[in-house]
């Protein structure tokens, strides 16, 4: 087999369903962001505070975790900050050859500096448009699309669920529930997954990651979610051996094509996974479930599309056939009209891939 470059994995187009804004900013920029509204961090050099943002994610400490997310949420409060923070999003995946993203981030928790939940995300869908059309100028074609998530320990997924339906027309593709899954059933908020499927809007829930299948159950048999954030955890209704014996839930999932937004390197962050070799995504692709690659929180993580291909190419000796199928799965799996996602897999990710495939 001939070796896969890297130079080559960031040409080829990628399709991206599940990478949170706030977990991907550029360390320079929380510099600038932080220093003007004098927020204090644990460094002000970008290379060392972007080290800093993959070590603390890294600890296995929760709260050392959560401090992560609490430093990049604090320097998006403003309307100029999220327009750039989302400008810069879609450049930094234009730039990875990512012609395809969704970006979810929570309106929710971007309301200190007394912003309305519209005024976010009018200032975040305005930045994702400025920045895709920088990239267009420079010739990389990127689609971006915004996911609202609502928090999973909180009481406002009613009203963010109806936020994202308002913003329907105006770049808002779908909506998610994220947060600490123990304790927090999705069923907590039924009354907004009812609400979505009345008005026929898509919606995915962060599920399977570290609790497991009654979490993923829940997900789509009671809240009626179109695909799992993670759904990692399904393996754990898989009897595997010479033959691997698929459990109910796990059939119903790959029958139903019920597409999985599985993302390696934060998994095994996490502890989802104890390394990227021995990550479920070899099994389920075996198994040919609608397995996609995601990078999740692009900073804490230390990744990108590209690197995450990269990852799986080395663990699994995957060439570009495989890299093609996870990136049609995923553009199958997208939020968007059918007929823009089938232009997009026939007009840029099956030419880009032709050129490659050997
Ligand atoms: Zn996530």
């Amino acid at each position: 087999m001939v070796a896969i470059g890297y130079e080559d994995i960031v040409k080829a187009p990628k399709a991206l369903l599940h990478d949170h804004l706030d977990g991907g900013l550029r360390p320079a920029t929380i510099i600038e962001l932080a220093d003007a509204i004098g927020h204090p961090l644990p460094s002000t050099d970008p290379e060392e505070l972007g080290r800093w943002f993959v070590t603390a994610a890294d600890s296995g400490s929760l709260e050392r975790y959560l401090e992560t997310f609490a430093h990049t949420v604090a320097v998006m409060q403003t309307a100029d900050a999220l327009r750039r923070v989302a400008a810069e999003c879609a450049l930094d995946l234009a730039a990875d050859g990512v012609v395809y993203a969704e970006v979810r981030f929570a309106p929710e928790q971007h309301l200190d500096h007394g912003l309305t939940l519209d005024e976010v995300v009018e200032a975040t869908v305005a930045g994702f448009a400025e920045g895709t059309a920088l990239a267009a100028a420079a010739g990389q074609r990127i689609r971006i699309g915004t996911l609202l998530t609502a928090m999973r320990h909180a009481a406002r997924s009613q009203e963010i669920a109806e936020l994202a339906v308002r913003f329907r027309d105006s770049g808002v593709v779908g909506f998610d529930i994220a947060g600490a899954e123990a304790g927090f059933p999705p069923t907590r908020h039924l009354d907004a997954f009812e609400y979505l499927q009345r008005e026929n809007f898509h919606f995915t829930i962060h599920a399977g990651e570290a609790f497991g299948l009654p979490s993923i159950w829940q997900a789509i048999q009671w809240c009626g979610a179109d695909r799992l954030g993670h759904g990692v955890r399904i393996v754990d209704d898989i009897t595997t051996g010479a033959t691997p014996v698929l459990g109910r839930l796990a059939a119903y999932v790959r029958d139903k094509r019920i597409p999985l937004e599985l993302c390696p390197s934060s998994n095994v962050q996490t502890g989802a996974a104890a390394s990227i070799a021995e990550h479920p995504i070899g099994l389920l692709r075996d198994l040919r479930f609608r397995a996609t690659v995601n990078t999740d929180n692009r900073l804490m993580s230390g990744t990108s599309m590209s690197r995450e291909m990269a990852l799986l190419v080395e663990a699994f000796g995957y060439g570009w056939a495989e890299l093609q199928w996870f990136t049609i799965n995923a553009m199958k799996s997208a939020f968007i009209p059918f007929d823009e996602r089938l232009a997009i897999i026939d007009e840029v990710i099956k030419p880009g891939y032709a050129k490659l495939l050997p």
